[in-house]
């Protein structure tokens, strides 16, 4: 069990934009090293690393990405699957462009979207490109 003793609750930043970040207090312990943690508002739950996206996953009940939320209201969870999703489908479109270039691997790109790490300046950038038909080249591409 994790405790918050010597931690701060902050308010959230204003750079956090994902709807996730409305559904926990962000706690901070300053030290070396800094930690930090959200609490769910709901179940109270503690996680300690891991990105917003995790967070989400629990709200949502998504299975294979740590506890899940026992006491999310329902729509909230439904709005947290339909924001994983729509990541999850920009991704796949990044993934797909990424293709072309061998020197990032598919696992990287997991990764990245682990670390909460995607709706960066870069991936709005590319926004623009999704309408072309990348997914026709999706294996293709791969076999460099
Ligand atoms: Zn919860």
């Amino acid at each position: 069990m994790t405790s918050l003793e010597g931690f701060e609750p902050i308010a959230i930043s204003p750079q956090k934009q994902d709807p996730g970040w409305k559904h926990c207090q962000l706690y901070i312990k300053t030290g070396d090293p800094k930690v930090e943690l959200k609490k769910c508002l709901y179940c109270g739950k503690v996680f300690q690393g891991g990105g917003i996206n995790r967070f989400k996953s629990h709200l949502a009940g998504r299975k294979g990405n740590g506890p899940i939320c026992d006491q999310v209201p329902p729509h909230v969870r439904v709005s947290m699957l339909q924001c994983l999703d729509e990541k999850i489908a920009s991704l796949r479109h990044r993934k797909s462009q990424m293709a072309v270039n061998p020197s990032r691997s598919f696992s990287e790109l997991d990764n990245v979207f682990a670390e909460n790490e995607v709706g960066g300046p870069n991936l709005m950038n590319q926004e623009e490109d999704v309408g072309m038909s990348v997914d026709n080249g999706i294996g293709v591409g791969v076999m460099v």
